[in-house]
């Protein structure tokens, strides 16, 4: 490929960045600032911008730009720049301009119904909503193709090259093994209430404490900032503007600290790109199971640790006093690792929280099959809560009206919470390996050699490899559930003193 065709390339890739950029933006500023209002014009203004990127990106001198550049033997980055834009390209080819104008506004106008239904616990203001996404994505789905699947065709858009079958696979062995441990820790004595129970712990110092969490584990306040929402998240503008945010609950400090922890893994990784490949369609995660990979390992790897707490429980003293009387690490990490089995996704433990995950997707597997109707879905959500978790929620904010997602058409988007959590403890115990003393460093407040070893392996790639092809890279294995169930068991089995049985 000559010098000036690369060039166009690249020009092209820079445009799409930006127009990227933007959508990013107003998604980050409608999930802050914007008056509910807003809703309807900003849907419009998403939609258009959609539609703009979708038609620069099925653009058919890009098309022939590709193909040469595919035929030529080019460096591994540009290799993967070329592999990665030809594979979303292939993809958007498939959807006309005005299906994706269809798609982008009824997730955006299903965002705000679904923000006022769930304040008002009210499913049947929702419920049209569903309906018209299922009927979209399903649309969506045969258009993009499968092999009569159509969920793999959603899943993929999410974590490329996962299939529907390996992951209802992978689930079900990890369905099993946590019900065991879900039984033990239920049949073992509960952990003791903690002394700051009841205590309060307001909200200006807690805002301290995370800001001072953020700055401590390496996340760079001159490229990102932490604002707050109603239910956290990581939206990245560009490599040096990232965008977290929080929320502070004054009865318990622990939330906010999980949360900012679980953002800031999500926004290092962003800020770890490689800077050479910034505008360019590899300066972002493989796969958002990776992703979720780098949140849950800081957010519960490192910090629901013993070692994170030795290091915070004298902070947490120094910051908020009287409201931390006698309390001392022990009694923080046992607080941050209690098991309930529990109605709210985001509020779960370690041990429970994929269980939500497992309901979810079994749930959005029977819509996009035809085997469930969004109708009967509240029904079928607290008999797999009863199931799964034995909890039944008394309203439907609590039930099936918590999450986002299917608001926004976010079919396939679960399982990635999962896959993460796996890929997070297959990681963990590369670290272990690798960096020997990696709790000693933790306890000491050094964080700079897990977040370096992190950076080198997982980070500088961004999209240079597949998923679960970087994993093995770095660790030699794939996705597994046994790395999680071990480390589940390790830490778990001493706090509630329950052993597995052989
Ligand atoms: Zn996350």
């Amino acid at each position: 490929m000559n010098p000036a065709a690369w060039q166009s390339l690249e020009e092209r890739m820079r445009e799409l960045a930006d127009l990227w950029r933007t959508s990013a933006l107003l998604s980050w500023d409608q999930q802050t600032m914007m008056p509910p209002r807003g809703a309807e014009g900003r849907a419009r203004a998403t939609a258009t911008l959609r539609v703009i990127s979708h038609q620069r990106l099925v653009a058919p001198e890009l098309g022939e730009l590709l193909e040469e550049a595919a035929g030529d033997s080019l460096d591994p980055s540009r290799a993967a720049m070329v592999r990665v834009l030809r594979r979303e390209r292939d993809q958007a080819v498939r959807l006309p301009d005005e299906f994706v104008r269809r798609l982008a506004l009824a997730s955006s106008r299903g965002q705000a119904v679904w923000q006022a239904a769930r304040r008002d616990r009210d499913w049947e203001s929702f419920r049209p909503c569903v309906e018209e996404m299922v009927e979209l994505k399903r649309e969506q789905a045969d258009m993009l193709g499968h092999d009569g699947e159509r969920y793999d065709a959603l899943l993929d858009l999410y974590e490329p090259g996962m299939r529907t079958e390996r992951v209802e696979r992978v689930f079900a062995e990890l369905a099993s093994d946590l019900a065991v441990l879900i039984q033990a820790i239920a049949d073992a004595p509960p952990l003791p209430e903690p002394p700051f129970a009841g205590s309060t712990f307001p909200d200006a110092l807690q805002w301290d404490v995370t800001i001072r969490m953020l700055a401590d584990i390496g996340f760079d306040f001159d490229a990102g900032r932490q604002d707050r929402s109603a239910h956290p998240f990581t939206t990245t503008i560009a490599l040096h503007d990232i965008r977290l945010t929080t929320r502070i609950d004054e009865s318990d400090p622990f939330s906010a600290f999980c949360s900012t922890l679980h953002e800031a893994g999500h926004g290092l990784y962003d800020q770890g790109f490689d800077p050479d490949y910034e505008d360019t369609p590899i300066a972002q995660a493989p796969s958002l199971g990776l992703h979720e990979s780098q949140s849950r390992l800081w957010e519960n790897l490192v910090g629901r640790s013993r070692p994170f707490w030795c290091r915070y429980t004298p902070v947490m003293h120094e910051v908020f006093g009287d409201a931390m009387r006698g309390a001392g690490p022990e009694e923080v990490y046992r607080q941050v690792n209690r098991v309930t089995p529990s109605l709210i996704r985001v509020e779960a433990d370690e041990v429970t929280y994929n269980m939500h995950i497992l309901v979810r997707f079994e749930l959005e597997l029977a819509l996009l099959r035809g085997e469930l109707a969004p109708a009967d879905l509240p029904g079928a959500w607290n008999d797999a809560y009863r199931r799964r978790l034995g909890v039944t929620s008394p309203h439907v904010g609590d039930g099936v009206l918590q999450d986002v997602h299917w608001s926004t058409g976010a079919f396939g988007y679960f399982p990635t919470y999962t896959i993460g959590n796996l890929y997070s403890a297959i990681l963990w115990r590369q670290i272990r390996q690798d960096l020997a003393d990696v709790e000693g460093q933790v306890e000491a407040g050094e964080f700079e050699p897990l977040l370096g070893w992190l950076r080198e392996r997982i980070h500088r790639p961004g999209y240079l490899h597949e998923g679960e092809d970087l994993i093995r890279q770095v660790t030699g294995s794939g996705l597994d559930h046994q790395p999680f169930m071990a480390y589940l068991w390790a830490k778990y089995g001493d706090l509630y003193d329950v052993r597995r049985s052989a």
